[in-house]
């Protein structure tokens, strides 16, 4: 079959490589119909060492179920399923507690350990926990929005979640790739008043006001946080969801929290430490987040999708084949695209 390798930082190549098969009796093969290109797989596309035998990328996908492992009791051939980004056996302690992201027998597609879905089809492990079948024919029309529910939307769920947003809230979103679009998405949804977008790109912008935010920041650093202080009659916000990664970033989520706000972080951090331990400590700021649970929160955010309440699909503003996977990276990487869509 045809994948995506990455064999080095800006180094992606589409290449045969053997199809996948079940290994293990709680997998499946799901031959992907959707895949997409993610926020953080720029990270290892600016950064990734050299290797020889390369990392066939991609963790987000809905595809048909094609062949199932004789342990595998909740799928059949021809199911449609939605694979979140992290693989899990459903019923662990963490898997119970709905924090999928700490399985123990969990792991990550695209990493090295599983290969990833940027490909015509992807080996997924404890299939029976990971995959979510999907109500819908194969090419709904609701289709981008349900991939979200692969990463971006769950991921932008969970910052608003870590980050304590609730109705009558105030909050803020620092990024505006998809994850920062879908947190503004899912703030709106858990019911907050203000929704403050730190955030540069006019397209981006655009699209965030639609999907609710009220007011926007464009500045970065000092007047950044100052300008946030202005909008909130100089307290800051009760929630800030940190969907970036970068050291900047973290810095001015806590200095825009309030006293007693919370951050919720999603963006990969690029660092060992975090900055503004003191101002975090002295404001009583509560800083949590990690890898979201996507495949716990696909049964709450289903409905909205499937109703129509919410519209994350609209991150997608380009849709292209395997092959052109390279030239994807490269226009998300150069901000041309907020989010690209990959049909195999
Ligand atoms: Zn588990």
């Amino acid at each position: 079959m045809r994948a995506t390798v990455m064999y080095g930082a800006g180094d992606i190549r589409i290449e045969n490589v053997p199809d996948p098969t079940v290994i293990e009796p709680s997998d499946a093969v799901v031959r992907v119909t959707r895949a997409c290109i993610c926020g953080s797989d720029l990270w290892p596309y600016k950064t990734l060492e050299h290797s020889e035998t390369g990392r066939v990328m991609g963790h987000e996908a809905i595809g048909v179920v094609e062949v199932v492992g004789a342990d595998v009791r909740t799928l059949k051939q021809g199911d449609l399923v939605v694979m979140p980004f992290a693989f899990s056996d459903g019923t662990c302690m963490f898997c119970h507690d709905g924090l999928h992201t700490a399985c123990v027998h969990g792991g990550f597609f695209g990493t090295g350990v599983v290969d990833g879905a940027q490909a015509e089809a992807v080996r997924v492990p404890q299939a029976d926990g990971t995959l979510f079948v999907l109500p819908v024919g194969e090419d709904d029309a609701l289709m981008p929005s349900l991939l979200t529910l692969s990463d971006v939307m769950g991921t932008g769920h969970h910052a608003a979640v870590a980050a304590k947003v609730g109705p009558g809230k105030t909050v803020a979103v620092v990024g505006d790739g998809a994850v920062g679009l879908c947190g503004v998405i899912a703030a709106k949804r858990l019911g907050a008043e203000q929704i403050i977008l730190l955030g540069r790109h006019a397209d981006r912008i655009a699209l965030a006001r639609e999907f609710g935010a009220t007011d926007i920041v464009s500045a970065r650093g000092n007047e950044a946080v100052e300008r946030v202080r202005e909008l909130t009659d100089g307290y800051g916000v009760h929630s800030v969801l940190e969907c970036v990664g970068l050291e900047q970033s973290e810095l001015t989520s806590i200095e825009i929290a309030r006293p007693g706000g919370a951050v919720g972080r999603v963006g990969v951090p690029q660092d060992e430490t975090m900055p503004a331990s003191r101002p975090a400590f002295y404001n009583n700021i509560s800083v949590s987040g990690g890898p979201a649970p996507v495949r716990a929160y696909i049964d709450e955010l289903l409905p909205d999708v499937l109703e129509g309440r919410i519209d994350p699909g609209r991150v997608f503003d380009r849709v292209i084949g395997l092959e052109e996977v390279p030239e994807g990276y490269r226009a998300m990487n150069d901000r041309e695209a907020i989010k690209v869509m990959v049909k195999p």
